[in-house]
């Protein structure tokens, strides 16, 4: 569909848009856990959910072995900090995929939690890209960024 869309002259940011579980699924998917299947995949597939890809941070992209966001075990949950940025439907997403560093440095440290949007501590904010000065409304559908204090 995407193919389709893009070869009628359609627009290619409308595309990555709406098809965010294009990135955001597959590891998911692939990870297997009946419950992330029921609770997140199948109502992202059916249209009742969407979810993003979160990986990008402040401080640079590019180095995802570099992440600064951390997850850390405090008794049956894990507490994560840190921020992401240029979040493709951030606004609108009700899952984020993303990368958080739960072990040492470098690649091997990293892990994929999927996190709920509705979970208390996590704020989705705005801005203008042009200015980088938030101011809210006019500007909900740029890239933003997320994060827990
Ligand atoms: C339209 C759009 C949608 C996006 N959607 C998402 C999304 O849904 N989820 C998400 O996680 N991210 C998203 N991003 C972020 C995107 O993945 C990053 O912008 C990208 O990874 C680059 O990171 P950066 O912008 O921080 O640039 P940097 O990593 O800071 O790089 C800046 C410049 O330095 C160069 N550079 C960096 N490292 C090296 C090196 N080692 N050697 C040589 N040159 C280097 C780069 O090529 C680039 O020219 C989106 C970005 C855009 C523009």
């Amino acid at each position: 569909m995407a193919e389709e869309i893009i070869l009628a002259g359609g627009s290619s940011g409308l595309v990555a848009a709406l098809f965010t579980h294009g990135i955001g699924l597959p590891h998911l998917v692939d990870a297997g856990d009946p419950r992330l299947i029921d609770d997140v995949a199948r109502p992202v597939l059916a249209g009742e959910a969407i979810i993003s890809l979160a990986v990008t941070e402040p401080d640079g992209g590019s180095d995802v072995a570099g992440i600064r966001t951390r997850a850390e075990r405090e008794g049956d949950v894990y507490v994560v900090t840190g921020s992401k940025m240029y979040i493709t439907s951030v606004t609108r997403a009700d899952f984020f995929t993303t990368a958080v560093r739960t072990c040492g440095p470098g690649a091997g440290g990293i892990s994929l939690p999927v996190i709920d949007r509705y979970l208390p501590g996590v704020e989705v904010n705005t801005f203008n890209l042009g200015s980088f000065e938030g101011d809210g409304e006019e500007n909900q559908n740029q890239r933003s960024a997320w994060w827990w204090p």
